[in-house]
């Protein structure tokens, strides 16, 4: 495991450049939320790290995500949690008054469960498909609208915003063009939903960025960042 300094320090250097990357953006620093991703990574290390004061927290697998709670919670912490993974209807029940954000939503039968077993609302981001990559999750953009108008009249989904994975790429810069393709998405989704009456303030939020890319995507918009390996290490 990694020792508590390497850590602290990743995680020191992970903010510094998600500062200045909003200071080349002109945009200030508490702008953009650090989603620390620790999927694979054990509850010792999880706990180190909301001692450095990470306070949000992205995982990826359900049964993972429920024991990691658990501990987590029994050790007597509360982190913000986030589910970022592929969702599965049958699982979205065990979520429930355990996440605060989700932020893989990006279908009518998922929406249906979330309004059927959770106790109170939560943050839904919906997931597009942005390089329209079959194998993957999230939605096709021609369909966003048309899905965030839906998600907008439910109760216990409240819809926060937007989230892409883009397609794998070697060059950070490579990945520029999805984020600015997501932004566009945003603004015109927001104005669908406004010239249908749709409340949209709450609509705020941009989930895009990872550990090699999350600098491009902050000059973009992002307004949250998934960020694993950079600050806990590779994934064995
Ligand atoms: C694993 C994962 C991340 C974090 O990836 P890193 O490259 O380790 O930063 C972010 N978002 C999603 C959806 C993931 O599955």
């Amino acid at each position: 495991m990694m020792s508590e300094q390497d850590l602290n320090k990743n995680l020191s250097v992970v903010r510094s450049r998600i500062n200045a990357a909003c200071q080349r953006s002109g945009r200030p620093p508490n702008t953009v939320r650090l989603v620390g991703v620790t999927k694979t990574k054990p509850v010792d290390m999880v706990i180190q790290a909301i001692n450095a004061d990470l306070t949000d927290l992205g995982e990826n697998y359900v049964q993972e995500f429920q024991a990691k709670y658990e501990q987590v919670a029994a050790a007597g912490y509360r982190p913000t949690w986030h589910f970022i993974g592929q969702l599965q209807t049958k699982k979205v029940k065990y979520l429930n008054n355990r996440v605060q954000w989700i932020h893989s939503l990006d279908r009518e039968r998922v929406l249906n469960e979330i309004e059927r077993r959770f106790e109170r609302p939560v943050n839904c981001l919906i997931e597009v498909n942005i390089g329209e990559e079959p194998e993957k999750g999230g939605i096709a953009p021609g369909d966003l609208n048309e899905f965030a108008l839906a998600a907008a009249a439910r109760s216990k989904c409240v819809l926060r915003g937007l989230m892409c994975v883009p397609p794998a790429v070697d060059d950070p810069e490579d990945a520029r063009p999805f984020f600015r393709d997501l932004t566009r998405l945003f603004r015109e989704m927001k104005a669908f939903l406004e010239a249908r009456d749709v409340d949209t303030s709450l609509v705020t939020e941009l989930s895009m960025g990872m550990s090699h890319d999350f600098e491009q995507a902050i000059e973009e918009g992002a307004t949250m960042v998934r960020v694993g390996t950079a600050i806990f290490g590779a994934r064995l």
